[in-house]
């Protein structure tokens, strides 16, 4: 057999002409990033970006992307919009109903820090990320379209450099909030 300057066994010219050579590793992660199924989860305004995203201007199929109603189904859930203590635990629930290995982008400047409602609300949730953990932030308010085009583009960056074995380690850390009746 020959071997490389590293040692390795050597590619014949002819094999790698026809031959495909890959990892497990990357093979899944090409077919994960290929196919995302975003759960449909809009709570205020923000979904109204999201929903003209869905639209033929922006070609969002040519992802692979295919939205779902039913987390069951769903990898990706992309939070669009305030989220409120009393919609916590339902969010919550409806992530752990996602199978694994499931991501989540967070969209707009509500579902990131409570927005405009952080200051003075009672109800809205300051973070997202205090009950699932995201992957990808949209700043804005609302962000376009083409934000959260980038942030799916960021998102398939970053599953295509995942390892398996490391996915599977990763615990989610999961925070509950209360919720308060005055
Ligand atoms: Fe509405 Fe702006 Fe909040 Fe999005 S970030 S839900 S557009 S107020």
């Amino acid at each position: 057999m020959l071997l490389n300057p590293i040692g390795r066994p050597q590619v014949t010219q002819d094999l790698s002409e026809n031959v495909i050579l890959t990892t497990v590793d990357d093979l899944y992660n090409w077919a994960r990033l290929s196919s995302l199924w975003p759960l449909l989860y809009g709570t205020a305004c923000c979904f109204i970006e999201f929903a003209a995203l869905i639209g033929s201007r922006f070609d969002f199929d040519r992802f692979g992307l295919l939205p779902r109603s039913t987390p069951r189904q769903a990898d990706l859930i992309i939070t669009a919009g305030t989220i409120t203590m009393k919609m916590a635990p339902a969010l919550v629930r409806l992530y752990e109903q996602m199978p694994d290995p499931k991501y989540v982008i967070a969209m707009g400047a509500c579902t990131i820090t409570g927005g405009m409602f952080s200051m003075d609300s009672p109800t809205a949730v300051r973070g997202v990320d205090k009950l699932i953990p995201v992957d990808v932030y949209i700043p804005g308010c609302p962000p376009r379209p083409e934000a959260i085009i980038d942030a799916i583009i960021k998102l398939r960056k970053k599953i295509s450099s995942e390892s398996l074995a490391e996915r599977g380690q990763v615990a989610p850390t999961h925070r509950y909030y209360t919720v308060q009746h005055n």
